[in-house]
């Protein structure tokens, strides 16, 4: 499954990329059915300190929790993401505050539009993301965004919410975007996406953004970065990201490291 990469030479050879939060996961997924407790421990114990398991679905939210519950070193997010806002139940919003009340909640999320895909409804999209700014800002807590082929609605919505800050999660725009975002106080997450061969683009936003306004993120299962773009992603998987940026910008790993996860605890509100 290419999960236990202690062979693989690539990653090896930046194991003293260590420390690592990585603010996006989703370790419910169905592709750790078999082994999820194993990868976790894995993962933890190869220089990954902290995760944000995110909620997409409501199902997924309960999940979440559940999830971070059970490990210390685990926060999570409750969100409806917009492929999963069609068959939410009459009163959803109650019992979704009810959860994000819960202590290793740090976020409201992922929650957005998204246009990539037709035969979902743009009304509904508005409202059940609307609703979770809404939520977020009654809670105090900030908010991770989803946003693809829809980025001129998803800053119009945002922008009636000047109260709500978080992170735009899987960031692959570009370099005026990007700078947009920063300049309203948000944070951006990048993902492998920045080690694909054609992602030019988002490299120039890597470049933009102050390395004060980066957190990195897996969005495991998906987004393996390359040389292992394909396989099941996992956390550890963050060290090519984390090179990468260091690369683009110039700068050591170390202070990669050290802003991310200064970063990551400043986003979601996390005091050790
Ligand atoms: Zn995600």
């Amino acid at each position: 499954m290419g999960l236990f990469m202690e062979n693989i030479k690539d990653i090896k050879e930046l194991e003293y990329i260590k420390g690592i939060f990585d603010t996006h996961a989703h370790y419910n997924d169905e592709k750790y059915e078999n082994n999820r407790e194993e990868i976790i421990k894995y993962v933890h114990e190869n220089g990954v300190d902290y995760i944000c398991n995110v909620g997409a679905s409501f199902k997924d939210s309960e999940d979440s929790v559940k999830l971070a519950a059970s490990h210390s070193f685990i926060y999570c997010s409750v969100g409806v993401h917009p492929f999963y806002v069609e068959n939410l139940e009459k009163n959803w919003d109650k019992k979704f505050i009810n959860l994000a009340n819960n202590k290793k909640v740090v976020a409201v999320g992922e929650a957005g539009l998204d246009y990539s895909s037709k035969g979902f409804s743009k009304e509904k999209q508005f409202e059940v993301f609307e609703k979770q700014l809404d939520i977020a800002q009654s809670l105090n807590l900030p908010v991770i965004i989803h946003s693809r082929d829809a980025a001129q609605d998803t800053l119009d919505v945002i922008k009636n919410f000047p109260n709500v800050k978080g992170v735009i999660h899987c960031f692959s725009g570009d370099d005026v975007l990007a700078l947009k975002y920063i300049d309203m106080g948000w944070y951006l997450g990048f993902t492998g996406v920045v080690t694909f061969k054609n992602a030019n683009k988002t490299v120039r936003a890597v470049c933009a953004a102050p390395i004060e306004r980066i957190v990195v993120e897996t969005d495991c299962p998906y987004m393996a970065p390359e040389p292992l773009r394909g396989n099941v992603c996992n956390s550890v998987m963050l060290r090519f990201v984390i090179k990468k940026i260091s690369e683009v910008k110039n700068i050591p790993v170390e202070e990669v490291l050290y802003h991310t996860k200064l970063n990551a605890f400043s986003l979601y509100k996390i005091k050790l």
